[in-house]
């Protein structure tokens, strides 16, 4: 038998469906390789092992009944904390939430179970998905496949790592303003944001409800377009969610042909802070779109040097409101009720202690910025950039099909190295933080190692709201013309752990 851990989702779910080897197979081999690696890695915080075994049971026994299997039936994935998971531990990576059981699933839950995904458990993440590094959990940092002493990025840190360790060959993460994206671009995988309210936020624990998204990662394209097809649409639960047809994702995927097509290099996302090998990896691919046939020009979106300050107004504020739900006494911790206090002091103990650092900082930023006297300076101009924003992107997309920067300024940094300097954390984010405040569609793929460290480098591909077909078409058609050059695919450099 071939290494299952290493089949891509679309070779793993033809495997079973073909009968080559059975769903119970294949998780008991992700099963293992989780055992083998991961308390070197520590992508998961709970792994599931009797839930994955009895959902792999059942897709073996629906096989055995001759029913037709779904495209992704059989296969592992890794999910995100911070989704609920009925009877199986969510904890967003925070102390707050240690020991809640949610009595239900989200809705992403329920269409993974529906497809006969294998749900393997759940991935670690900075709390409340609060960073870009992994290493704001209650529960340990994870390490970076790549190089075990780096970060993974975050807040998906886990999601990314499971994938790249060859724990899971789909994972689930969630975008506020980059965690899908700069995960998958600092372990050389594949993320991708779908537009705002395409994939329902009904079960996704809220941090700001006005930028999370849910979305697929996985190490191909492919992969991830069939998990973005299984999890997209309409829910009547959600109120935020956009009631028309998913694009055809699977499609333009496999489509490989981009001529024609024109492309806009963002001239804002380059300059000071960009590391030299990321940006020679970028021009590269900005070539490589060239020689496939497509127009590429630049443009300019002026705007987005306000991305960063305006999100960071934006998203304390929702996070401020959202994280009012953590009283002590609806969910998990509770600390101090003996009988001689009140409920606010309870609540004020609970929150003091179940909550960490970058949780206690966004709060008091975000009620800050909503407080009445400052509500207009702060909340209301950072709104208004979020409009100024917007209409960069919609004067762009009148002239190209899609935009592209790197997904990063720079590699995988060593953990440690921005734990106590907050805004050189927050600046992992400056080439995808504007999608989450346009609510538009983005991924990130691997295009190549960096000379100076020999770690992955992302590039971000950029496209109008429900235009996420084209995400996949030029990624496709990028992803195979490397995957050409190199002779085989990027991961396959990493070194073996
Ligand atoms: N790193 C950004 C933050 O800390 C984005 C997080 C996310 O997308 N969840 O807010």
């Amino acid at each position: 038998m071939t290494d299952l851990i290493r089949y891509t989702a679309a070779e793993t779910a033809a495997a079973i469906s073909s009968g080559e080897v059975s769903a119970v197979e294949v998780a008991q081999a992700h099963l293992d390789r989780i055992d083998a690696v991961d308390k070197k890695v520590n992508a998961f915080l709970h792994v599931d092992t009797e839930g994955a075994l009895s959902a792999a049971r059942a897709v073996d026994a629906k096989r055995a009944k001759g029913e037709e299997l779904g495209p992704l039936a059989g296969v592992p994935l890794a999910l995100k904390d911070v989704f609920t998971t009925k009877g199986v531990p969510t904890t967003c990576g925070s102390k707050i939430l240690e020991g809640w059981i949610p009595p239900y699933d989200a809705t992403l839950t329920t269409r993974l179970k529906d497809a006969g995904v294998v749900i393997l458990g759940k991935t670690n993440m900075d709390e409340f998905a609060m960073g870009s590094s992994t290493e704001n959990s209650a529960y340990g940092t994870t390490g970076n496949p790549w190089d075990l002493s780096r970060i993974p990025g975050g807040s998906g840190g886990g999601s990314a790592a499971a994938l790249a360790a060859f724990e899971a060959p789909l994972a689930i993460g969630t975008d506020t303003g980059g965690s899908i994206r700069q995960p998958g671009a600092v372990t050389g995988t594949v993320g991708v944001k779908p537009t705002y309210g395409s994939v329902s936020r009904y079960g996704l624990v809220a941090f700001s409800s006005s930028l999370d998204q849910g979305g697929p990662c996985a190490r191909t394209v492919l992969d991830a377009a069939l998990l973005h097809e299984a999890i997209a649409g309409h829910d009547p639960l959600d109120s935020t969610s956009i009631d028309a047809p998913v694009p055809a994702v699977v499609e333009a995927a496999k489509r490989r042909d981009i001529r024609g097509m024109r492309i806009g290099v963002v001239k804002e996302f380059a300059g000071e802070g960009y590391q030299a090998g990321v940006m020679q990896r970028f021009n590269e691919s900005v070539e490589l779109l060239r020689e496939l046939g497509a127009e590429v020009v630049e443009v300019s979106c002026p705007s987005f040097t306000l991305a960063m300050p305006a999100y960071y107004l934006i998203a304390p504020s929702e996070a401020s409101s959202n994280l009012a739900r953590f009283d002590a006494m609806r969910y998990g911790l509770r600390v101090g009720d003996d009988g001689t206090r009140s409920a606010e002091d309870v609540t004020a103990l609970t929150r003091e202690a179940g909550f960490g650092d970058e949780v206690k900082r966004r709060i008091i930023l975000g009620t800050y910025a909503l407080s009445s006297g400052y509500y207009d300076a702060y909340y209301g101009s950072a709104q208004k950039v979020r409009t100024l924003i917007s209409r960069d992107f919609d004067a762009a997309f009148a002239g190209v099909d899609v935009l592209v920067s790197p997904t990063t300024p720079t590699t995988a940094f060593p953990i440690g190295e921005r734990a106590d300097d907050p805004l050189a954390m927050y600046l992992a984010d400056l080439c995808t933080i504007p999608s989450n405040l346009a609510g538009n569609a983005a991924m990130s793929l691997p295009c190549g190692l960096a000379p100076e460290d020999n770690l992955p480098v992302g590039l971000q591909i950029i496209a109008p709201a429900m235009a996420d077909d084209r995400l996949y078409r030029v990624g496709g058609a990028v992803e195979a013309a490397l995957n050409d050059k190199w002779g085989h695919t990027l991961l396959e450099e990493a070194p073996a752990l």
